[in-house]
């Protein structure tokens, strides 16, 4: 069964194609063909610019850039070279048996993985308000799909499925009663990739994941950490949308809702106007006013032609560090202990500057990295990264949101006659 999957970010478009057999394998195997654009998101003059990466497992590995096009352009380009030029893994569209679509916000409808129907497009539609950077892009692939694809059935896996377990004491918030029943309630997102990290981290451990309390800390352009107890997310810092909790690349993450009042007040902000300034202009980004990407901010605390840019790439990064131990602080006091802190997604994954200064201040729990493990980058394995007299274990586990969307549409897929 072949399985291409769309994972769409607010800055990137990620896709992958599987390869399945007769059963699913335990460990996520290579991926047959990858692709991915990125759109450049900082203070540069871009110009629209979309950088491609295509790699094949056949070793082809093709990267370039176009400038000009609609975001749907771009996508469609990237899709065609699954079935034409060199970076090609099948002989045309109609090889693709299965479509599954990473959707950020199910709203209180849909938690489960479901066949994309109108019905539940209608239903990714209305919650689109909720989420306006991701599940309109997320329809849009469904469309592109349709467009090149035909009639292939489509899934949708929900960001926000992981998260239906919390109590209502975490999920609900301290507003007038009826909010809940409009449906304002935290929600949680990366789920998909929180429920993985748990998997994968009580593998790596040899241990029962119904004995273990994880945090994971998913850090990618959307930041998010998830308290989860017995394999199930008891907390998360994400709420209602995905803009609550921690800094992030260009989201602010939780601030005092007394400044959005106050601004629309005093300088007649619109909704609409908040939203593009917290969800688009803030976080490292809007802090640094260099970048939101943490490589950048990382060069410029070392290197900038100016100290006062300097200054400020510095400030980004202590904020974004300080807000990420509070945030753990938190879980772990919901947890009432811990026995391994996980990271995972691009910052996660591959920068030891953000690990050590996280896991400098639990060091009065008993945790400590051990320096050597840490410093290694990339780490081209899952791994364990603590010292070995480590009280609690850290993690760095690769994000596979691709992998567990394949694993959801070949369930489904067995399901139909
Ligand atoms: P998305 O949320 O779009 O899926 P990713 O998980 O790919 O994002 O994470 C993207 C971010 O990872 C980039 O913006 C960048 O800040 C960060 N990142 C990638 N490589 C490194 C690195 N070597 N050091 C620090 N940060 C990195």
């Amino acid at each position: 069964m072949n399985v291409l999957v769309l994972n769409s970010g607010s800055s990137s478009q990620k896709s992958c194609l599987y390869e399945i057999g007769d059963a699913l394998p335990d460990d996520p195997p290579r991926s047959v063909w990858e692709g991915k654009i990125e759109w450049a998101n900082d203070n540069d003059n871009n110009n629209g610019q979309a950088q491609y990466s295509i790699k094949t497992s056949r070793g082809v590995s093709r990267k370039h850039v176009t400038s000009g096009g609609s975001r749907r352009e771009d996508i469609e380009r990237l899709l065609q070279n699954l079935w034409s030029g060199e970076t090609q893994a099948v002989s045309g569209p109609s090889e693709i048996n299965v479509v599954g679509h990473r959707v950020v916000h199910g709203g209180p409808q849909h938690f489960e993985p479901a066949m994309v129907t109108t019905e539940v497009k209608h239903a990714i539609e209305g919650v689109s308000v909720f989420a306006p950077l991701h599940n309109q892009a997320e329809l849009e692939g469904m469309e592109i799909v349709a467009k090149l694809l035909g009639p292939v059935p489509q899934v949708a896996v929900f960001d926000t499925g992981f998260h239906r377990t919390m109590p209502l004491s975490a999920a609900t918030y301290p507003g007038p009663h009826e909010w809940f029943e409009q449906g304002i309630r935290r929600y949680g997102f990366h789920g998909i990739n929180h429920q993985y990290c748990a998997q994968c981290a009580a593998h790596l451990l040899g241990k029962d994941l119904n004995s273990l309390k994880l945090v994971t800390c998913h850090l990618g352009n959307g930041c998010s950490l998830a308290a989860i107890r017995e394999g199930q997310s008891v907390d998360t810092t994400m709420g209602f949308t995905p803009l609550e909790g921690l800094m992030m690349g260009t989201r602010s993450g939780s601030v005092d809702p007394g400044i959005l009042t106050y601004l629309m007040r005093q300088r007649q902000f619109s909704g609409e106007q908040l939203d593009e300034v917290l969800n688009q202009k803030s976080g490292l980004l809007g802090v640094s006013g260099i970048s939101s990407d943490m490589r950048r901010i990382l060069a410029a605390t070392k290197n900038a032609a100016e100290p006062s840019i300097m200054a400020r790439a510095q400030l980004a990064f202590d904020m974004y560090v300080h807000r990420l131990r509070k945030g753990i602080g938190a879980m772990i006091a919901v947890l009432g202990g811990v026995d391994a802190l996980i990271f995972t997604a691009g910052v996660g994954e591959n920068s030891p500057e953000v690990r050590a200064a996280v896991c400098d201040n639990f060091a009065f729990l008993g945790l400590r990295l051990d320096p050597g493990k840490n410093a290694q980058s990339p780490l081209d394995n899952d791994m364990d990264i603590s010292a070995r007299d480590s009280t609690v274990r850290v993690l760095v586990i690769h994000a596979q949101e691709d992998w567990m969307i394949t694993r959801e549409c070949w369930h489904l897929m067995q399901r139909i006659p």
